[in-house]
């Protein structure tokens, strides 16, 4: 590292490549780019492969390896267009099916222990796959299994430099190309400056938007908000994946609110309204004690049954496995019925409640097969490209997509660098951003915490699973509100380890990224997937369209494309 000599000496990396973000798409884009001969530094904002998405996951990798029965990426591939509602695209969809296999396997070689049956490996059957496709560790542990087998690989790979507690707060552009990015070092407060010949945005999803989540809190949207800023569009940011059966009551501790759905593929289990009657067929899905129905329709269900008043006591539905055996739970599950007892849950005698949770974004920043963005110098990878899974996504489909897009933008990374001799990195495009970390602010008035709250409880309540005109006007006023009270400067002091400071810096990316999501909802006038407009109840084929949004100075725009599906997908 070395001193540009600028704002408050801000420490100075040199890279080939700069990987923002080291879940599944990260640590993968940075073996892979390492192994083609670059340097690579791997950013996180949190503790190297421990901080989104990936380490929580917990069990479906979808995957066409035919070792359960007969099986071919194109069979993959034309169950997630037809989940994607017509709004795949189909370059990405395909990339994501057609590279899942050789993933998976090099995952197998690495030794992360896909569950084996027989012999071969074992693959489960999930909703929404016309056979059994998903591949797993175990029932609950599989994100846990991805992330160490990628950590592994990573420490043995020297050239790649690992930087936790790194937040990046923008990228930096120089003539047109992107050139690296202005970080923040979060327990010192201290700015840090990237000089790289490539960047790849790997930093997960956005769910952290919403009051009730299955995220960490590293997940508000920072990759959309720092490529939207940089310039580069997103596409179909109104589909935001509620998971449907995220617990919600009894009181559980030390266990993970999309639990049940491991429980569901092992068990089948039975989605009940408060009148014990098993509801799904009403809404085009007969389950009669099967898993089967994808989580759109699901969620779309037990709202509807919610709203008829056939809800259960705390707002949701009852998920009972009360059909099932204490030994049958326990040849399933083990441990984790043990610790379901120390929450006072036996599920012999009782159902819980489950309701509908923000899970996965379908939206992100626009890439072609090559992961590149419209931007020269911009890849992007895992769940922050947009695109792959349309309106809605397949069960297993993202643990697959964060590999394969991150290997593949690890590779196109590495042949960009081949060809670029020079860093373009000028210590003067970065200094806006710079400003922004170094400098202290005056306003102590600020309450991000409260704000942050305000903020999930609007895109809960009006840009939830159900929109509808009014609500989402309503949402867009207060996000412009808030955004406003926020201010251009953070608040506090820099050089120090600062929670208001930091707290700015994510509410000023998640409410960038909340007007894109609701402005995308207001624009859609129809209902897709997992965008449910009340006042616009049908599908409708003149919007087999995508939304892209992009940020100009008088906030998001919008215009649509075409959607690169066949007509027969809708
Ligand atoms: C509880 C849970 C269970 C799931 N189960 C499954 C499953 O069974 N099967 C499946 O296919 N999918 C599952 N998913 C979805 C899947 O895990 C994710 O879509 C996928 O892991 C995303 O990988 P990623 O590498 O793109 O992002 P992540 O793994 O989320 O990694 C993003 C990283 O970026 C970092 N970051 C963010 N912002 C910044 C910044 N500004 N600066 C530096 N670093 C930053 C974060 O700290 C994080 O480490 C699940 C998700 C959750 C939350």
């Amino acid at each position: 590292m070395a001193n540009t000599g600028a704002i408050a000496d801000p420490m100075h990396v040199e890279t080939d490549v700069l990987i923002i973000g080291s879940g599944g798409a990260g640590m993968y884009a940075a073996i892979e780019a390492a192994r083609a001969g670059c340097g690579v530094f791997l950013a996180d904002r949190s503790l190297i492969g421990r901080g989104g998405a990936t380490v929580m996951a917990q069990m479906t990798v979808a995957v066409a390896l035919g070792e359960e029965v007969p099986d071919h990426w194109s069979h993959h591939y034309d169950d997630t267009l037809e989940s994607g509602r017509g709004l795949c695209d189909e370059r990405l969809a395909r990339l994501l099916c057609e590279d899942g296999p050789d993933c998976i396997r090099e995952m197998d070689a690495w030794g992360i222990g896909w569950a084996r049956k027989d012999g071969h490996i074992a693959q489960a059957f999930a909703p929404g796959h016309d056979r059994p496709r998903c591949v797993y560790v175990d029932f609950l542990n599989t994100g846990p299994a991805v992330s160490k087998t990628l950590r592994g690989v990573v420490a043995r790979t020297k050239a790649i430099r690992k930087a936790g507690d790194l937040l990046i707060v923008d990228l930096v552009r120089t003539g047109g190309e992107v050139s690296g990015a202005v970080a923040l070092h979060l327990p010192s407060g201290a700015p840090v400056t990237i000089a790289a010949k490539a960047t790849i945005v790997a930093a997960g999803g956005l769910t952290r938007l919403y009051r009730r989540n299955s995220a960490s809190a590293n997940m508000g949207g920072d990759g959309y908000a720092l490529a939207l800023r940089a310039g580069a569009p997103l596409v179909d940011m109104e589909f935001v994946q509620f998971f449907p059966i995220g617990h919600l009551a009894p009181r559980l501790i030390g266990m993970d609110p999309i639990m049940w759905d491991p429980f569901r593929y092992k068990l089948g289990g039975r989605l009940l309204n408060r009148d014990g009657e098993e509801f799904t067929a009403r809404y085009g899905v007969s389950e009669d004690g099967r898993y089967v129905i994808t989580r759109d329709v699901a969620t779309y269900a037990i709202a509807k049954e919610v709203e008829a008043g056939r809800g259960s006591p705390h707002g949701g539905a009852f998920l009972s496995f009360q059909h099932c055996s204490e030994a049958e739970l326990r040849a399933a599950f083990g441990p984790v019925i043990d610790r379901l007892a120390k929450n006072n849950i036996d599920l012999t005698r009782m159902p819980v409640e489950v309701a509908p949770i923000a899970h996965y974004h379908m939206g992100g920043v626009i890439a072609d097969e090559r992961m590149e963005t419209e931007l020269p110098g911009l890849l992007v990878a895992g769940e922050a490209v947009g695109g792959a899974n349309g309106a809605n996504r397949l069960s297993g489909n993202a643990i697959t997509e964060a590999l394969v897009f991150g290997r593949r933008a690890g590779r196109s990374a590495a042949e960009r660098v081949k060809h670029t001799r020079r860093q373009a990195f000028e210590p003067t495009a970065a200094r806006t951003a710079l400003d922004l970390v170094a400098r202290g602010g005056d306003r102590r008035d600020i309450n991000t915490a409260a704000m942050i709250l305000a903020l999930q409880s609007t895109m809960a309540d009006d840009v939830g699973p159900f929109r509808t005109e009014a609500k989402l006007a309503r949402a867009l006023e207060i996000i412009r509100d808030m955004t406003d009270a926020l201010g251009a400067r953070p608040p506090g002091s820099p050089m120090a380890f600062d929670l208001t400071r930091l707290e700015w810096f994510d509410l000023r990316n998640m409410l960038t990224v909340a007007q894109t999501v609701a402005a995308a909802a207001l624009a859609r006038t129809e209902s897709r997937g997992a965008h449910q407009r009340e006042d616009f109840p049908g599908m409708l084929p003149d919007w087999r369209l995508n939304h892209v949004a992009r940020l100009g100075a008088g906030g998001v725009t919008l215009t649509s494309m075409l959607a690169a599906t066949p007509a027969a997908a809708q």
